[in-house]
């Protein structure tokens, strides 16, 4: 029986499941925002660590529990780092992924396609303390290959590599990724924090 408890403050099913296994060989027990039923928290913030926090804050006041939380996006440089927090909602009012990839390639054609992937994870405890963890990995927009991953997967080729991070193994879009780094920047302090 784990002797530790922690909320992630998510409903989406592929990071709950992402987080309980990269939790797996910790003694805690991974509940998710849903299962708890704490109520959905708006990502009002201008950056990636205002949202996380304000989620792993607003889970973790309601449940009495430590909670994590993150928020990610891609920031395409020709376009002064957009769609960036606001990725996901770019990508809805596209229409989809598919339409979202044209959009972002119309806007490079021709044009510096730099870009680069951010995450921050949000750690917060119910008296208020709080600590961050960000990540980053810098590539070119391209023509979408490729077919495992997830999201701008198919048109994100990560610098020093001639594959999209659709087209990697997972673990070895883990080892590289925005995500995979501000995941074991958090592990590195978590693995202090339950060995107290
Ligand atoms: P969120 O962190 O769930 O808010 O994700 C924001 C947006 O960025 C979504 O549209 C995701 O598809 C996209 N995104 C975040 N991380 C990745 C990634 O590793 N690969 C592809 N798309 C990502």
């Amino acid at each position: 029986m784990p002797t530790m408890q922690l909320v992630f403050a998510s409903r989406n099913p592929g990071k709950i499941k992402e987080i309980q296994d990269l939790l797996r060989p910790f003694d805690v027990q991974v509940l998710s925002a849903g299962e708890l039923d704490v109520p959905a928290v708006e990502e009002t913030g201008e950056t990636f660590e205002e949202n996380a926090l304000l989620k792993a804050v607003a889970v973790s006041k309601a449940s009495g529990l430590p909670a994590i939380a993150d928020d990610s996006g891609l920031c395409v440089h020709a376009l002064k780092d957009a769609p960036g927090v606001h990725t996901a909602r770019f990508a809805e009012k596209c229409g989809g992924y598919s339409q979202a990839f044209d959009a972002l390639l119309k806007e490079v054609a021709n044009k510096d396609a730099s870009a680069h992937f951010a995450c921050v994870i949000a750690f917060a405890f119910p008296n208020g303390t709080t600590q961050t963890f960000s990540g980053r990995v810098d590539g070119t927009l391209v023509p979408p290959e490729g077919m495992d991953g997830f999201g701008f997967d198919p048109i994100f080729m990560p610098n020093g590599y001639n594959m999209t991070f659709a087209q990697m193994p997972a673990d070895e879009k883990n080892k590289i990724s925005h995500r995979g780094q501000a995941v074991a920047a958090f592990l590195e302090k978590f693995q202090d924090f339950i060995e107290k």
